[in-house]
């Protein structure tokens, strides 16, 4: 069965052609939710990534509305370049130096240029979901993943040294979480039509403001089980991610 539906569009620079996909909208519900706001179907990210490094010519471009004539469904008759060549900028992710270079391309798109708010919030949203792929889904170091079946004993044993090694660079590389989660505040508080969801209150979660997300959490007419379970990490003073629903 295929899961996504494909596009293309072309590099504005080389003209080269790239394909691009979607998730098909009726298994969006079927993905998981994580308290950053990051979600994840069958491990590939459901957030359309707007940002892209032209796999032909390196080129850094934005696509900012994804309509036609810019974006057509279909298969042009070229050569295509495909998702997996530019999706994430090329990045694998079996180990801990894919993810680590992931964050180096946000920095590095940050210190390179000024951007527009929206555009800024955009790369600061997926520098933090970055940092936090470190230690994401570190619940599965837990006995209790190897006991219910979920995993082989192979795989469950390497995927707990990935992200127990993940948590160690997580904590050496706290000062740039901080300072990106800082920044990313300032703004989504300047603008707050680019807020989603309860990102405001998990970010103060997450820079162990615990009081803080609690008083905006409190704020809220009505109670979900994202947000207990938010208030619940915060009374335990925990300001790791971690999944909501899935
Ligand atoms: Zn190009």
């Amino acid at each position: 069965m295929l899961k996504y539906d494909s596009y293309y569009f072309q590099c504005p620079h080389c003209q080269a052609w790239l394909e691009g996909r979607n998730l098909k909208a009726e298994l969006v519900n079927e993905a998981i939710l994580y308290s950053d706001g990051k979600v994840l179907y069958d491990n590939y990210i459901t957030t359309r990534q707007k940002m892209l490094l032209c796999p032909s010519c390196g080129h850094a471009f934005w696509i900012e509305d994804p309509k036609e004539p810019f974006i057509t469904t279909e298969k042009p008759d070229a050569e295509v370049y495909s998702w997996n060549t530019w999706r994430f900028y090329g990045i694998r992710f079996s180990d801990n130096k894919g993810k680590l270079a992931l964050i180096n391309h946000y920095l590095t798109f940050l210190k390179k240029s000024h951007y527009e708010p929206k555009n800024e919030i955009y790369l600061r949203r997926f520098l933090w979901w970055a940092y936090n792929d470190l230690h994401r889904n570190h619940q599965h170091v837990r006995l209790k993943y190897l006991l219910n079946g979920f995993m082989s004993f192979g795989v469950w044993h390497s995927n707990r040294r990935m992200i127990l090694e993940g948590e160690k660079l997580f904590l050496k590389n706290l000062k740039g979480f901080n300072n990106n989660l800082k920044r990313l505040l300032v703004l989504l508080e300047k603008h707050p039509e680019e807020q989603i969801d309860l990102e405001v209150p998990e970010i103060y979660r997450e820079l162990r403001q615990f009081d803080k997300a609690k008083e905006l959490l409190d704020q809220l007419g009505s109670r979900t089980h994202f947000t207990n379970e938010m208030l619940r990490h915060s009374k335990w003073k925990d300001s790791r991610v971690f999944m909501v629903s899935g």
